[in-house]
């Protein structure tokens, strides 16, 4: 249908520009612009029955109304009525038909459009009814965290594949302070476990609690605020590299010594001050095109410290980078051993060799 088509368009659009680089050596585009020629067809064609159905009763009606004149006037001059007679009543007919049909077309026209904007207003009503609930910060319980960190009988599975037992009945605890090294094989679900210890995904069973309090809805935004998270991929937004590391800051408000303070933790401020034009005010580009993948990274780890939390996860936040980068980041992060608890997802054992605990997950 219009809204079908219409989307398939966009999501191929999408798609082309997000993934230029895999596309231009496959060569996928022709595929791509097929897509898009297809439903860019389908598009205007529903577009331009659109446009005819609302047209076309106009000169139907208009035919059938004059028509009627034209009968009745027949008819009477048939009936052998004066002229005189005649002519105001066809007058009469005929001025109202002339005030009448560009209403009645009005009216026809509104219903079609009406008709034909059902389907997108209802999927756009949805999208709008699923976010009414604001949330208030403030409200929300404050969450202490003095001791421990507490996963107790996790079971977790996707719901697209919920066979796939992800985690079966998972335990385990986090002392305040302490690192923490998760290892396994990629798939195991490492990512996953790290999701639902941020309060991301809620398991099927089991609970996360804090200090003997569990995760919920109620002091999750209290939870997001002491925890600091470096994600596997980073997202950056095309802004200045200062308010990429002060994310969510408003620019005015941005504390620049720590924004500096954190750069040198994560190693990355030689490369900002020396290689970049502007320092900590240049651009990075639409998803960070300018910089490579290490520099992401290293820049995600400067915004998970600038926050100051009380927690650091790292989904394997230095598996981009070289072995002394790593090294090095990995010293700044035992400069933290001892005042923060963190909880390190690595591929390499090398990461998590200083660790005080090591898990492996095995799937
Ligand atoms: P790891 O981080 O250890 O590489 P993940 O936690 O990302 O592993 O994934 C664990 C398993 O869950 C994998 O088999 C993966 O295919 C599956 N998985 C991950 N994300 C999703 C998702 N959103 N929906 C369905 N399955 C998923
Ligand atoms: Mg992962």
């Amino acid at each position: 249908s219009f809204v079908e088509a219409n989307e398939v368009r966009y999501q191929a659009c999408s798609e082309v520009l997000g993934g230029i680089k895999d596309i231009i050596i496959n060569h996928a585009g022709k595929q791509y612009i097929e897509k898009v020629d297809q439903s860019s067809r389908l598009y205007s064609l529903h577009l331009a029955t659109k446009e005819t159905l609302g047209q076309v009763p106009l000169h139907i009606v208009e035919t059938i109304g004059y028509g009627c004149i034209i009968i009745l006037a027949i008819v009477l001059v048939i009936s052998g009525k004066e002229i005189s007679h005649i002519l105001p009543i066809l007058g009469l007919y005929g001025i109202a038909a002339y005030r009448m049909l560009p209403a009645a077309q009005n009216i026809y026209r509104a219903i079609t459009q009406i008709k034909f904007s059902q389907n997108v207003f209802k999927s756009i009503r949805d999208e709008f009814l699923l976010n009414n609930k604001k949330i208030d910060y403030k409200k929300n319980q404050k969450i202490v965290f003095e001791n421990k960190i507490q996963l107790k009988n996790i079971c977790f599975s996707y719901a697209s594949r919920s066979s796939n037992l992800i985690l079966d009945h998972f335990n385990l605890i986090i002392s305040k302070n302490k690192t923490i090294g998760i290892v396994g094989k990629s798939g195991s679900g490492k990512s996953t476990l790290m999701d639902i210890m941020l309060g991301l995904l809620q398991p099927q069973r089991g609970k996360v609690l804090v200090d003997d309090v569990e995760l919920n809805q109620n002091n999750i935004q209290a939870w997001y605020q002491i925890v600091g998270y470096v994600p596997q991929s980073i997202y950056l937004a095309d802004k200045s590299i200062a308010e990429n590391i002060a994310f969510g800051v408003e620019k005015d408000q941005i504390d620049f010594e720590a924004v500096k303070l954190v750069a040198q933790q994560a190693q990355i401020d030689d490369f900002i001050m020396q290689k970049l034009p502007q320092g900590y005010q240049t651009k990075v580009g639409e998803r960070g095109v300018m910089l490579s993948g290490g520099q992401k990274q290293r820049i995600g780890i400067a915004r998970a410290l600038y926050k100051n939390p009380q927690i650091l996860f790292m989904d394997e936040a230095t598996s981009a980078l070289d072995i002394e980068t790593e090294y090095a980041i990995n010293e700044a992060i035992q400069n933290l051993n001892g005042k923060k608890t963190i909880v390190i997802i690595a591929h390499r054992e090398s990461a998590v060799k200083s660790c005080d605990q090591v898990i492996r997950l095995i799937s």
